[in-house]
């Protein structure tokens, strides 16, 4: 049986980063330290940081004078990171470089009396940091039939959340014009991370009889690519670990991808891809 890495998988720049940045804290003897909110959206890898001495807390109030804080990929507001400034003795601020452009575009747009159009969940902690930067001045729409109830927008600039699609970009940017006093400057800010993984699970899915995604059953990244694997492959299956492998599904399977969300740890990816190939051995073996 032959096992085929998608060709993007796994980590994403800014997840690498912040895990990257964490790492050389711990090596330099910090603690504790704290992430606020969760750093990464997978069990095994926060299991891992946390047997190194990382936690996560909720709110900056939980940061006291000792701690060591992170603000993860995400981001936070303006208002949330001078919080844990005060608070903890140090802040590591490992906010994506991807999602500070979007804050610094939006904060400046906001200091020249323009409006801010986000495409985004406003849900998402991602936006919320964003409207932290120009909190008059900013709407978050999930779709372009959520401009109409707008007002009329002065010269607004229009970004989007990294992770959302382009085509919802798009209508949104469109619709926007509709509203403006002026015409709107429209900067694409998505991150191309998600894509690739979708686009290269999918050039690969057709190639093969059986594939595996690794990564968390609550991170959506991880569910969208099962979702792409499975339109060209039916024997596509959604892992957390190798020990949901079962080799029966591997019967006859001569091919097998596999493929990765973007805040599956390389360790784990490297361990599902050996216990493919033992299995692979395993049914090569003749049989008395
Ligand atoms: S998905 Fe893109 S924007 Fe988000 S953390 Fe990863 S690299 Fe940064």
């Amino acid at each position: 049986m032959e096992v085929l890495l998608a060709d993007e998988y796994g980590f994403c720049f800014g997840v690498e980063r912040a895990v990257e940045m964490v790492e050389e804290a711990v090596a330099e003897g910090a603690r504790p330290i704290r992430s606020l909110g969760p750093l990464i959206h997978n069990a095994q890898e926060m299991e891992r940081l946390g047997e190194k001495g990382v936690s996560t807390i909720d709110s900056p109030g939980e940061a006291d004078g000792d701690t060591i804080a992170v603000i993860r990929a995400h981001g936070v507001t303006p208002q949330v990171q001078r919080d844990l400034e005060q608070r903890a003795a140090q802040v590591i601020d490992a906010t994506c470089p991807f999602v500070t452009r979007v804050q610094h575009l939006a904060e400046r747009a906001a200091e020249q009396g323009r409006d801010v159009v986000v495409a985004g969940n406003p849900d998402h902690p991602e936006m919320i940091g964003v409207v932290g930067y120009a909190p008059n001045n900013t709407y978050v729409v999930r779709d372009a039939s959520e401009v109409a109830s707008l007002p009329t927008l002065r010269s607004p600039l229009v970004v989007s959340q990294t992770t959302i699609k382009l085509k919802t970009f798009l209508e949104v940017a469109e619709a926007v014009r509709q509203k403006a006093d002026a015409k709107p400057q429209v900067v694409n800010t998505i991150c191309s991370a998600t894509r690739d993984r979708q686009d290269a699970a999918r050039a690969l899915a057709g190639e093969v009889d059986a594939f595996y995604v690794i990564g968390g059953r609550h991170s959506s990244n991880s569910v969208k690519l099962l979702a792409v694997c499975q339109e060209q492959c039916e024997k596509s299956f959604l892992i957390e670990t190798p020990s949901e492998i079962d080799p029966g599904d591997l019967q006859g399977v001569g091919r097998v991808g596999v493929t990765a969300g973007a805040s599956t740890p390389d360790w784990l990816i490297k361990q599902v891809v050996q216990r493919l190939n033992e299995i692979g051995a395993a049914h090569a073996q003749p049989v008395h």
